[in-house]
């Protein structure tokens, strides 16, 4: 048996990274997986997977949002992933990095949210998780930190506002995962081979988080088994913040 058996599971940016291991891990243990992304060709690479569908959507497109949420008559859980991230200090935002970074990152979630929960609250039975993803570090990361803030103010209001109709909310908080979004950030620093040893500089645990070792807290977070947990923020960092 599995610990999402039967459980119907949308989530964004499935396309790599954290999205794709979890996925495939909630496909694993039994869930039916909508697993979506703006990326086509990446996605995929899903095809075939037993228990999961794919589909291409933008998050920030309110049309194709609505479209998606609709093809569902009702769901479980739902799991925005897609984020962007822009380095340097206020000094190096400018308006248009600043719009793009909140119109991935928050105002994607928002359409998501507002789309899937005025479309199934109708619609019983409902025990839907909003789960979401926000990173805690801030040197160089003044938009995208300002923007994961955001998604905590976004998931204790969602998670207060809905808890007497048993929808929950969270949000996991990763530290540095190896994902293929990470891989191309160093290589775009000027000094690739300096910027890898400085992630690994402020790695406390001495490694990298896997995509997988995500996965693993999307799946507790997604199943019954955290039934009591509503509101939070779901840190998997190996201890950097200590
Ligand atoms: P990634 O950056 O490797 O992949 C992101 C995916 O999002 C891609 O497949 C891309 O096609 C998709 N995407 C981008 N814009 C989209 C849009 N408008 N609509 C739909 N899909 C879109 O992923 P990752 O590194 O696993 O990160 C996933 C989430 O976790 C992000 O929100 C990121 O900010 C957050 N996060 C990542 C790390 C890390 O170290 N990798 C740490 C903390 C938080």
């Amino acid at each position: 048996m599995g610990r999402l058996d039967g459980k119907v599971i949308v989530l964004s940016a499935a396309a790599q990274g954290i999205g794709k291991a979890s996925a495939i891990a909630f496909a694993k243990e039994g869930a039916q997986v909508t697993a979506t992304d703006i990326n086509g060709e990446k996605l995929k690479e899903l095809d075939g997977i037993p228990g999961i569908k794919t589909k291409v959507v933008d998050v920030t497109k309110k049309d194709q949002v609505g479209a998606l949420a609709k093809d569902f008559d009702y769901v479980d859980v739902l799991f925005n992933v897609a984020g962007f991230v822009h380095h340097g200090s206020i000094l190096e935002c400018e308006e248009s990095d600043w719009d793009f970074t909140m119109n991935v990152n928050v105002r994607s979630m928002y359409l998501m949210i507002k789309a899937f929960l005025s479309w199934h609250i109708t619609l019983p039975p409902l025990s839907p998780v909003w789960l979401m993803v926000k990173l805690d570090k801030f040197v160089n990361r003044c938009v995208y930190s300002t923007s994961k803030a955001a998604i905590i103010g976004l998931t204790k209001s969602v998670a207060a506002d809905f808890l007497e109709q048993g929808i929950r909310c969270n949000c996991i908080c990763p530290g540095t995962v190896d994902t293929p979004s990470l891989r191309q950030r160093i290589q775009d620093r000027p000094d690739p081979e300096q910027a890898f040893k400085d992630f690994m500089a402020r790695q406390k645990s001495g490694r990298l988080c896997t995509a997988e070792e995500v996965a693993h807290l999307s799946v507790y977070l997604a199943s019954d088994e955290s039934a009591y947990v509503t509101g939070t923020e779901a840190i998997i960092d190996g201890g950097w913040r200590l």
